[in-house]
């Protein structure tokens, strides 16, 4: 019989449908990476979701591991070169938390928009400044979507959904492959940046999109642009931001991720136009059920 260690908590039904499979699965949390090293050796799969690190020893100790399976975005607790050395492959499931990312996203737009940060922190500060907290409507305005990928375009049919202009970028193959007509496709990053009176990005952190948003970005952007970022902490520059807030340029910002997480100094931390969350994109009920799922049946589909 195959065996699974689940070393971060998934869905209980996940774990259902890998022992309904036939596979002898042990749930267990907070595993030591000492002791995972000693006890990898007794499994063929290995499920993680962004705690516990796979790292070189782990997999070097694991010598009947076929598998790793990260569920949820991002393989950033795995190494990967190790895994491929040691033939062991490795899975994640990205698409079970596209739709959560993508309401968080829109949630931070709406809150910005409606100065729901300022009036939330005056309200509990006993202020009542109605007459300061004039908002904007989502309806007609255009939305720039910066990675029109799986988050991306499921943002993007909210956004049609609330009646308001789509623009994306993203590289030049994937804009060619989007099928939705709604959909303007920006000739340049520049071209949405002078579009957009939002924008939102949803692209991986790589050497080419660190800080793809800094001061000169901000520049060539609408004056009261609202940005909203849940993709990856340092896409956008934070120093850059905060400058672009403090000034005006910048109306408000709704920020999920951080360069430094949990951020050591947090340059919005003073600021009433941010809506800020720790990370939790992918943090609802239905995502979390979803990634459990998603994931016993990459080891199902791999192990059997
Ligand atoms: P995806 O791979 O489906 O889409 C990413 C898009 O970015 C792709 O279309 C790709 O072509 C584009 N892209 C990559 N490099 C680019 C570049 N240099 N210029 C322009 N476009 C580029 O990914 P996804 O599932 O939609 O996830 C998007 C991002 O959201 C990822 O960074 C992911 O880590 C992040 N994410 C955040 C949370 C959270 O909790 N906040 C949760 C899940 C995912």
């Amino acid at each position: 019989m195959k065996k699974v260690l689940v070393c971060d908590p998934i869905a209980p039904e996940g774990v259902k449908m890998m022992e309904d499979a036939g596979f002898e699965v042990d749930a267990r949390k907070g595993i030591p990476p000492e002791e995972l090293e000693k006890i990898v050796g007794d499994y063929n799969a290995v499920i993680v979701r962004s705690a516990t690190k796979v790292t070189e020893p782990v997999i070097k100790a694991g010598k009947n591991l076929e598998l790793i399976a990260r569920g949820g975005v991002g393989l950033d607790n795995v190494d990967q070169a190790a895994a491929k050395e040691a033939g062991v492959k490795v899975v994640n499931t990205p698409e079970a938390s596209s739709r959560s990312v993508a309401e968080l996203a829109l949630a931070h737009m709406l809150a910005v928009a409606r100065h729901i940060p300022r009036g939330t922190a005056g309200m509990k500060a006993g202020k009542w400044e109605k007459k300061k907290l004039k908002g904007t409507e989502l309806m007609d305005k255009t939305v720039g979507i910066i990675g029109i990928g799986r988050i991306g375009r499921t943002l993007a049919g909210m956004c049609n959904g609330l009646g308001m202009k789509v623009v994306a970028y993203d590289l030049p193959e994937a804009l060619s492959s989007l099928t939705e007509d709604y959909i303007e496709r920006a000739s340049s990053l520049d071209d949405l940046l002078a579009k957009s009176d939002f924008i939102s990005l949803h692209l991986p952190k790589t050497p080419k999109t660190a800080n793809m948003i800094s001061s000169e970005q901000f520049g060539k952007m609408k004056d009261g642009v609202i940005i909203v970022n849940c993709s990856r902490g340092g896409v956008v520059d934070e120093k850059a931001l905060a400058e672009a807030l403090a000034s005006g340029k910048v109306a408000g910002a709704g920020i999920d991720v951080f360069e430094k997480e949990p951020p050591e100094e947090n340059p919005f931390a003073g600021m009433d136009n941010v809506s800020m969350t720790p990370h939790i994109g992918a943090s609802t009920k239905e995502g979390q059920f979803r990634v459990g799922l998603a994931v016993a049946e990459k080891v199902i589909e791999h192990l059997s």
